[in-house]
């Protein structure tokens, strides 16, 4: 290395080259490296400098040495640096200069350029210099000559182009025209696709030109979009123009105009006044003005994930031991406690005074007796149901025998129908006003006249269609005239006649009874027909959707023609919830679909037609919000018969969606649900979600930055012809779907073995009751130690869906309390063993309002448990009171879990609390001296992992972050004590891992995993709670807890294990932002690649040109020669028999 700066000899000078051109051309980058760091780089500049400084030029030691350093300085980072101290810049300039009409030494000129132009600083000095018209002179005018020189010049010139200053100076100069007109030439003439790399390096140019406004702007005025458009179209039937797409498609999103969404403001359609003055004023939406600058294109990220998500920012771990460690203390006045005795009536229950039946059936009949009762249901538990490792449950039913007292509750199937219109007659006349006022679930007190106008949505037009279908014998029951829509309370009642039994669990009268109590916002008078009509689950599940290949690029390019050819986009708004007059007769939009969405989480704002099968849609923000777009639910009517529908849904706010992982939104059809097959399914194809050109500003976002949308897109054959069917983001439970079913739970149970007792938690913002559940065993008998046994079992207390979007959260509640309150032997002995607290809705405000994440007073309700305030967040404060008096009484619960959904990830998992790992993870020195933990928070999700097969315990983490601090887990944890406080996330999509892995989870599967919920409780109290014998053999007979364990973890190991959390590779690479950087440009090998096949093309010119090879050693000699100093590769090992007899005899002989 000293050599070759120093050295004036050019044999040796030659010598040196060769020598180290063949050592770093054989190996690995590691040998550059290497080279690097012994200040390879530094030496090959100042042998640049001599070598400039011979007159003639030398090209026989140039080249080499040109060739060399593109090599090293591309590797090394600090290049740009190195080539400004040696001054090299104007060296590299100067020679490229007189070099112009030799080709050879030119393009060696230009590779050394390009990996100089790498360095943004280096760049622009070059810039500054006069690089870029070189560049263009050697580019332009098109020629297929000296392409070579050509590639090297764009790959130059590219690289230049990384350097703002450069990009405006290239735009001034009226270059990016050029540029553009070079690309088509290039585009043009390449009919055989020869120069694919030529191609893709006028576009790689573009590309950074276009990463200035100025840039972008002239892109527009010179038909950029135009021209890459066109010329994108005749490369897609190609496979190999793959990079040229991709790079233009890049262009094309970046430079289509931003545009605010075609509303008139992004806050919400509704706003609800607050008590008080309780909140500022909501951000205005900031005036008009540039709010695109230049520095906008820095890194995204998500601000706005669920809990627990983005973990891997170690920064944010807690990492201060003193406020990781528990620290009772009370939010409010210790007296104020109080008021929360009156929710444990369990603990004062004085059963001996009582006549035990006749207490529990008064309060069962107060409760129900103003609500129709409903169809006896076998309370489902969905351990029972299809899942192969639920066999041990029904061996073990069959060997303890039908309980007696059951088959005496049980009411025929039959004879409901009757009971029914008898109950509900007597309704009326059998209210009892003051119980009514008392009991703040009745409906009673309700307005009267809103009552009355709460309809089921219409059915579907055709009647004839359905007339044959069920009413072959009474067709004058029905609307005669044709189209005519039948919504008459007759057609409805003889449709619920002749089709109840199609949905077990669900009753529509109940429903509709609890619909007509609801205080929403939008003051809701119609019931969507799902959720008056209930959801049985399909038989089977659905696998995940293949993504298409190429259809996030066809949905891209579809939304830039919409930009180009303007003239077949039909723009015509047919829904719109600001305008509702905008949304009247069809008659406007003939063949147009009509949509709707007023009724219970319905939250289409606006529906644009744009072609003639495809709709933009625009869901509405959350209450007094401007944001929280990803949940939606509408109903679409007037559909024609196999034709896809497009929607794209383009106000979604996550930056990265399940949507491009194989998930479907659901759908589900009022035509399919008369004949039978009442479901929401997994429906959609073409399903892609990407970042698009709808940018919202800074001071309308509320935020520092401005907010970016994304597009949902899916396309939808619907299965019959004016249909009424309605579309979700996630299978929809609703607030009255919640209510109703727990008066089915209520009425179903078995009074004698179930304690079920309905409590108000509080009313809500909007007027809603809160309901808060007990549930657990009748004590064994009224005598003493029976009665102590049952006040004094542990609590555990669960509450869901804090945030409304994520229904599947309710999904598995659902599956808990019904499992909870079921005839199933270990649902009863799970009774025995707890009390279980539950708030199935933490959020019913939010859920009836159609919002995502939060309540009505525009907040997050999982970030108010720190400081709930009792005025905005009532449920969450008096939540968190409740659990102050059971500690305060010294019964805090041994299991806290909050039930949420989660959007990007797969899998059903806890995030738990702990100490030790969060200080771990954060880096920091654990004195584990000074800090013991209980690990007993682990043992929950290790049973879970073992007995629900939607589980998996290594998505499970137990670090506590800042930014969680007023999260029910974390404050549950630190300020009630409790060691095992979880947030349980279930996916909306799938499984990575197990029995589930590549199906979409259905409501079945989420049910399920509430029930084994339960089931890993009992698992956990055996564990970990002293039990009577009595509880553990009864235990024993019920839960082979050993077969169980093996029995999964054998289905476990038979899928491989090595699976990551990473999402799987997709066909297509997928590109939310328009800013990518994943170019292959900044790989080494195409440089290197570019120069090695010059090599030959080198070796051909030189004779050309005349250079003499006789006096130097040729390389291939030179290679020969290293090679033959080197031990043949395989002599370095002795031959295998030789050396393993020489060991053998190496251990014989030597001594011990
Ligand atoms: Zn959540």
């Amino acid at each position: 290395m000293c050599d070759i700066k120093s050295s004036c000899d050019k044999d040796v000078i030659l010598n040196i080259l060769s020598v180290l051109t063949d050592l770093l051309s054989l190996g690995t980058g590691r040998r550059i490296h290497y080279v690097i760091s012994k200040g390879g780089s530094e030496a090959l500049l100042q042998a640049l400098a001599t070598a400039a400084r011979t007159e003639p030029l030398d090209h026989s030691t140039l080249l080499p040495l040109l060739r060399l350093l593109a090599r090293v300085g591309q590797r090394d980072r600090k290049f740009g640096l190195k080539v400004q101290k040696a001054e090299a810049t104007d060296i590299i300039l100067s020679l490229t200069r007189r070099n112009l009409d030799h080709h050879l030494p030119l393009t060696h000129c230009l590779w050394v350029l390009r990996v100089c132009a790498s360095n943004v600083t280096t760049g622009t000095m070059l810039g500054i210099n006069g690089a870029m018209e070189l560049l263009f002179k050697v580019i332009t005018p098109y020629s297929k000559r000296h392409v070579r020189t050509v590639r090297a010049a764009i790959g130059a010139l590219a690289a230049l182009l990384k350097s703002r200053s450069n990009s405006r100076r290239a735009v001034n100069r009226g270059y990016l025209g050029g540029l553009l007109r070079l690309y088509q030439d290039w585009h043009h003439h390449d009919v055989s696709n020869n120069y694919i790399y030529i191609r893709r390096g006028l576009l790689l140019c573009l590309k950074y030109i276009t990463n200035i406004q100025l840039g972008r702007e002239t892109f527009l005025g010179s038909k950029g979009m135009e021209i890459l458009f066109t010329s994108v179209q005749d490369c897609l039937s190609c496979k190999n123009l793959d990079p040229i797409i991709t790079t233009a498609t890049q262009i094309l999103r970046k430079c289509y105009p931003k545009e605010h969404l075609p509303v008139v403001t992004v806050r919400s359609s509704y706003s609800f006044p607050l008590p008080g003055n309780a909140k500022a004023e909501p951000q205005c939406e900031g005036s008009e003005g540039d709010y695109e600058s230049d520095g906008e294109e820095e890194a995204e990220k998500d601000l706005d994930n669920e809990d627990g998500e983005s973990k891997e920012e170690d920064y944010d771990l807690e990492t201060d031991v003193n406020k990781l460690r528990s620290r009772p203390v009370l939010d409010r006045p210790e007296e104020d406690l109080g008021q929360y005795e009156a929710m444990c009536p369990e603990l004062s229950l004085n059963f001996q005074e009582l006549e035990l039946e006749s207490e529990e059936e008064k309060s069962l009949k107060d409760r129900t007796e103003n609500l129709p009762s409903a169809p006896f249901h076998f309370i489902p538990s969905a351990t029972s149901a299809k899942h192969p490792n639920c066999r041990w449950r029904n061996q073990s039913v069959t060997e303890m025998g039908p309980d007696p007292e059951e088959q005496d509750f049980k009411v025929p199937l039959q004879s409901w129908r009757k009971k029914k219109e008898c109950r509900w007659d007597q309704n009326d006349e059998k209210k009892d006003i003051a119980e009514a006022a008392q009991d703040t679930d009745s409906c009673e007190n309700e307005d009267a006249a809103r009552s009355r106008v709460l309809e089921l949505r219409p059915l579907p037009k055709d009647a004839a269609w359905y007339k044959k279908l069920f009413y072959p014998h009474c067709e004058a029951s029905i609307d005669p005239s044709p189209g005519g829509r039948l919504e008459s309370s007759d057609t409805v009642r003889n449709l619920l006649e002749k089709h109840q039994e199609d949905v077990l669990f669900h009753s529509p009268h109940l429903y509709t009874a609890r619909a007509k109590c609801v205080k929403s916002i939008p003051g809701y008078r119609d019931l969507a027909f799902p959720d008056f009509w209930g959801h049985q689950p399909p038989p089977h599940s659905k696998p995940m959707l293949e993504r298409k290949q190429g259809v996030q690029r066809e949905k891209v390019l579809d939304d830039v023609r919409r930009l180009i050819q303007p003239g077949d986009v039909i723009g015509r708004t047919v829904f719109d919830l600001d305008e509702p007059s905008s949304r009247s007769s069809p008659a406007q939009a003939p063949g147009c679909l009509t949509f709707f969405s007023k009724f219970e989480s319905g939250n289409l704002r606006k529906a644009i037609q744009v072609r003639e099968f495809e709709y933009d849609l625009i869901m509405n923000a959350d209450v007094n919000s401007n944001q929280h777009h990803q949940w939606f639910y509408f109903e679409v009517r007037d559909m024609k018969l196999a034709v896809p529908y497009r929607f794209n849904i383009i106000n979604c706010e996550k930056f990265n969606s399940q949507f491009n992982y194989g998930m479907q939104p659901v759908m589900y059809s009022v035509k399919e649900a008369l004949q039978g097959r009442a479901r929401w399914i997994r429906a959609g194809h073409d399903i892609c979600y990407y970042k698009n050109h709808y940018h919202c500003r800074a001071a309308a976002a509320g935020g520092m930055r401005g907010k970016f949308y994304y597009t949902l897109t899916f396309s939808i054959k619907f299965p019959h012809k004016d249909d009424v069917c309605y579309l979700a983001y996630h299978y929809p439970y609703t607030y009255s779907t919640m209510m109703s079913h727990l008066d089915i739970l209520e009425q179903n149970r078995n009074p004698k073995k179930v304690y079920w007792r309905q409590q108000t938690l509080c009313q809500t913002l909007g007027g809603n009751p809160c309901p808060l559940l007990t549930i657990t065993a009748m004590p064994e008998s009224k005598k003493g130690d029976d009665l102590e046994q049952f006040c004094n079992r542990p609590y555990v207390f669960l509450t869901a869906r804090v945030h409304p979007g994520e229904s599947n959260a309710s999904w598995v509640m659902k599956g808990t309390l019904e499992f909870l309150v079921s005839s199933d032997p270990i649902a009863d002995l799970l009774r025995k063993c707890f009390i279980f607290k539950i708030v199935p809705m933490l959020n019913p405000d939010g859920v009836i309002n159609g919002n995502y994440r939060c309540s009505l007073s525009g907040d997050d309700l999982n970030r108010q448990w720190l400081t709930p305030n009792s005025q905005l967040h009532p449920t969450i404060y008096h939540a968190k009171g409740l659990l102050y008096y059971l500690r305060s009484i010294g019964r805090a619960p041994l299991v806290f879990c909050d039930y949420h959904g989660h959007s990007q990830k797969k899998n059903v998992f806890l995030y738990g609390c702990s100490i030790k790992e969060t200080l771990w993870q954060a880096g920091c020195m654990v004195d584990t001296a000074v800090i013991t933990e209980d690990v007993g928070y682990r043992t929950l999700p290790k049973i879970l992992d073992k007995v629900a097969p939607a589980f998996v315990m290594n998505s499970c983490s137990f670090l506590v972050e800042k930014s969680r601090e007023s999260t029910a887990r974390v404050v549950v944890w630190k300020e009630m004590g409790v060691l095992r406080s979880y947030t349980m996330e279930s996916t909306y999509c799938s499984c990575s891992h197990g029995l589930y892995k590549g199906l979409q989870l259905g409501t079945q599967e989420l049910e399920e995993m509430g029930s084994k919920f339960c089931l890993g409780l009992l698992i956990l109290h055996l564990k970990s709670v002293p039990c009577s014998k009595e509880v553990m053999a009864q235990a024993a007979l019920l839960l082979d807890l050993e077969e169980e364990i093996t029995d999964r973890a054998q289905r476990r190991c038979s899928n491989s294990s090595l699976e990551s959390d990473d999402e799987p590779p997709c066909v297509e690479d997928i590109d939310y932002n328009t800013d990518s950087i994943s170019d292959c440009e900044e790989d080494f090998s195409e440089l290197d690649q570019e120069i090695q096949e010059s090599l030959s093309w080198v070796e051909g010119e030189r004779e050309d040109e005349g250079v003499t090879t006789g006096k130097t050693c040729s390389s291939r000699a030179l290679k020969g020669l290293y090679i033959s100093n080197q031990p043949a590769p395989n002599s370095t090992a002795l031959p295998l028999g030789s050396t393993a007899l020489g060991l053998y005899n190496g251990f014989k002989s030597s001594p011990v």
